[in-house]
């Protein structure tokens, strides 16, 4: 049977309010860590149940242990403290990491293992290792350590590795390394490709790296050259122009492309017939079986029921582009 495009998320989905609760009851101590950990687990059930009703073909287990994608690493990691409050737009403030020694981890196995073991036993689709990449963690932390951001990313590039050689020994097929940052400071492009090289080197998975917010002007096709297999860009946000860019070289015949179809910055619900357009433009770049369909970025700035929604939208596109264009 020939491959067609498929449907996955880009990682993290909004905290049912049951785990909302359990994790402001913890900070209050009112609860244990135990009964932390069972909250984010129905938490994680409930995620991939909805993504099997709904079709999906590659799964996400949602990140419900994880408040932030570069603390949550900085947290458990050795090597990291937390800043003062740091402004981060509008009167928010959170805490950034500040790399005070070697970076190192010393568990068992690795930090993401568990978490992907436990979502992966509710199903039997794929369900995708999920890491921060070694640029955006660097990028988004102080440094009060290393002489400089080469030295620091080098380091976080291993542990990254580490990390991957983990849950690849663990039985994961996808395993997706995102690299926000990269897009933000197109000069160190080569720099991030370096450290990616690290962090994918002999990795037996199919592995992916998410980009978004950015340049993407200043770094096409440069980007081309990050050692991944599938990149995973948004295209929604930016009324699809970001396809415009894509054409200036042809798609490469070993790369995939995943593409982020609804904005996860707006309340508004795109319509099936938009999101067909957007993938049928898509299909005009890169052929279906190395064609993904996804949201621009990750869910969890929407609302549970927006999620919902806006993910219904786009397993309804694909569907009817499957079948309008004789995908399978
Ligand atoms: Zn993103």
């Amino acid at each position: 049977m020939a491959e067609t495009l498929k449907t996955t998320s880009v990682g993290s989905f909004p905290k049912p309010p049951s785990l909302v609760k359990a994790r402001q009851r913890f900070r209050r101590q009112e609860i244990s860590l135990q009964d932390l950990r069972v909250a984010e687990q129905e938490a994680t059930k409930e995620v991939i149940r909805l993504q099997e009703t709904l079709g999906i073909d590659v799964l996400v287990h949602g990140e419900m242990e994880r408040g932030d994608m570069v603390a949550y690493f900085a947290e458990n990691w050795q090597g990291f403290t937390e800043s003062l409050p740091v402004r981060s737009y509008g009167n928010r403030y959170y805490h950034k990491p500040v790399v005070t020694d070697r970076v190192n981890y010393q568990g068992p196995t690795g930090l993401t293992v568990e978490s992907w073991r436990a979502a992966q036993a509710q199903t039997k689709k794929p369900i995708k290792g999920m890491l921060t990449g070694p640029y955006t963690i660097c990028d988004w932390s102080f440094n009060d350590f290393y002489p400089d951001r080469r030295s620091l990313i080098f380091d976080l590039a291993h542990l990254v590795h580490q990390e991957a050689m983990a849950l690849a020994a663990a039985g994961a097929e996808y395993i997706q390394i995102d690299e926000p940052a990269i897009s933000t400071r197109p000069q160190e492009l080569d720099l991030a490709i370096e450290a990616m090289e690290i962090v994918t080197r002999n990795l037996p998975a199919h592995t992916i790296s998410h980009i978004c917010y950015g340049d993407f002007d200043a770094i096409y096709p440069a980007l081309l050259d990050l050692p991944v297999k599938q990149l995973d860009l948004e295209a929604a946000n930016g009324q699809f122009q970001l396809l415009e860019i894509l054409r200036r070289v042809p798609w490469p015949k070993d790369k995939e492309l995943a593409i982020g179809v609804v904005d996860v910055h707006s309340h508004r619900l795109e319509s099936v017939d938009e999101v067909k357009a957007g993938i049928l433009r898509a299909l005009e770049i890169v052929p279906a079986d190395h064609l993904y369909i996804d949201p621009d970025c990750g869910l969890k700035t929407r609302t549970w029921e927006e999620a919902v929604q806006k993910l219904t939208v786009i397993q309804h596109a694909v569907d009817q582009v499957r079948k309008e264009e004789g995908l399978k």
